[in-house]
């Protein structure tokens, strides 16, 4: 049974607010599910619950606000590992759509999904950015499960085992946004999978839903070079002005990818306040590009981090995720302080969150949001000796030094361990798919 007041005493707390502050000697103190205050370790004991409330000391630990997965197909996880070293088009054309149409199904959705979660759980991620099919399925795991969520509901032109028609996608989409309106820890955005996949049709009534619903639309945008060129070919526009015309581009938009981009693109993103989600190591695996950071960030844009799904990452860690994206702007733009630390945490932490329109409740360590939060223990041999913590997570910290994870007030992981996911069976349920899958 969980008490209702949670002290959390860290060595150092990374609190993402507005100004990057790093508390020594303060203690968070959690009241059923919230933030309830940042105290000075010496007056935590005059706290009148103090006696009631569960002490947890995190001695050498980092405590941050947990990490934001802005897009991922958390499911795919049981395709990780099927084929690599391909380029997208081939990868996606020749083998995961096959292997899509003949092995997906809900339990398939169920099963991947608990295999990401427990993966993510156990890298400090507390909430994701999913599209997948199944968003049904997907919404009553994660909400079972504790996992915060934004299940992406998808919309294709072509046959799934999750709908025929764009019309038969966009109508269960509704029908999952309404029957999950009540789930505390889940919530929907449209997900057109991507322009060279879904018609102006469906997309004006994408844009035209979430305006009236005021949800995300997340969408593959951008993702390659061959994409733009391909759309310029085939009706004479970049798929962005195309998005534009269509009335996407606006705040509510998580492009993700973005590898493409000119000058005026970039300007235009940034005024219309589009979110980029960025996925550096899926876009480097699949070949795909390299997404413009460093011009991005100096035009005010919102940059969120994702891994895309396992099966073109090939795992769902975004701590390594960070220092990819941390190191590949600095490659490419030639500026060794392009995308700081400090950058690269928020683009894993708030800056999802406000891409995910959820900036009021989680991505920081703030009185009053909800606590999602993760300890990193940075006594390990490669985080010795320490001058300065929040360097050390992004360039040395492996995701393997998450000790602790609390999700909405409630532990995931403790010491090392996920509480509320049985490793054996999921790993079990992921070796019956590959066996399944491979005979
Ligand atoms: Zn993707």
């Amino acid at each position: 049974m969980q008490q209702r007041y949670q002290i959390l005493q860290p060595e150092w707390i990374v609190t993402v607010n507005s100004s990057f502050e790093v508390l020594q000697d303060y203690a968070v103190v959690i009241e059923d599910n919230r933030i309830l205050s940042l105290t000075s370790i010496d007056e935590i004991i005059d706290l009148p619950f103090y006696q009631q409330a569960e002490l947890v000391r995190l001695p050498d630990c980092a405590l941050l606000p947990g990490l934001v997965n802005s897009h991922t197909h958390a499911s795919m996880s049981l395709f990780r590992g099927m084929s690599d070293d391909l380029p997208l088009m081939e990868w996606l054309t020749e083998h995961i759509w096959p292997a899509e149409a003949r092995w997906v199904d809900a339990q398939f959705a169920a099963d991947g999904f608990k295999l990401a979660a427990a993966e993510m759980i156990r890298s400090g991620t507390t909430c994701l950015s999913d599209m997948f099919y199944f968003p049904d399925e997907i919404a009553r795991c994660a909400q079972q499960i504790g996992i915060r969520s934004v299940v992406g509901l998808i919309v294709l032109d072509f046959p799934s085992p999750w709908a025929k028609t764009a019309d038969e996608y966009l109508h269960k989409a509704l029908a999952v946004h309404d029957e999950i309106r009540e789930f505390s820890l889940v919530s929907s955005a449209l997900a057109p999978h991507a322009p060279y996949t879904v018609s102006d049709e469906a997309l004006r009534q994408i844009a035209m839903y979430s305006n009236e619903l005021d949800v995300p639309v997340h969408m593959h945008l951008h993702e390659t070079a061959a994409e733009v060129a391909e759309a310029q070919q085939n009706n004479g526009q970049r798929p962005l002005e195309r998005l534009d015309q269509l009335n996407l581009l606006n705040s509510n938009l998580i492009a993700v990818h973005m590898t493409e981009l000119d000058e005026f693109e970039i300007e235009r993103i940034a005024e219309a306040g589009v979110n980029v989600a960025h996925c550096p190591e899926s876009n480097l695996k699949l070949g795909s590009g390299i997404c413009p950071v460093a011009s991005l960030l100096e035009k005010g844009v919102n940059i969120c981090l994702g891994t895309d799904g396992a099966a073109s990452n090939n795992d769902l860690d975004l701590l390594g995720e960070m220092r990819t994206a941390a190191m590949l702007a600095k490659g490419s733009s030639g500026n060794a302080s392009a995308c700081n630390a400090r950058q690269a945490i928020e683009m894993a932490t708030i800056n999802g969150a406000r891409a995910l329109g959820m900036v009021d409740r989680i991505g920081s360590i703030e009185v009053g949001k909800c606590a999602d939060l993760i300890a990193i223990n940075l006594a390990s041999l490669n985080t010795q000796p320490l001058y300065e913590p929040v360097a050390q997570i992004v360039y040395a910290a492996a995701s393997r030094q998450v000790s602790h994870v609390w999700i909405d007030g409630v532990a995931q992981l403790r010491d090392f361990e996920l509480c509320n996911l049985d490793s054996d069976e999921i790993i079990a349920r992921a070796s019956f798919w590959a066996r399944k899958i491979r005979s």
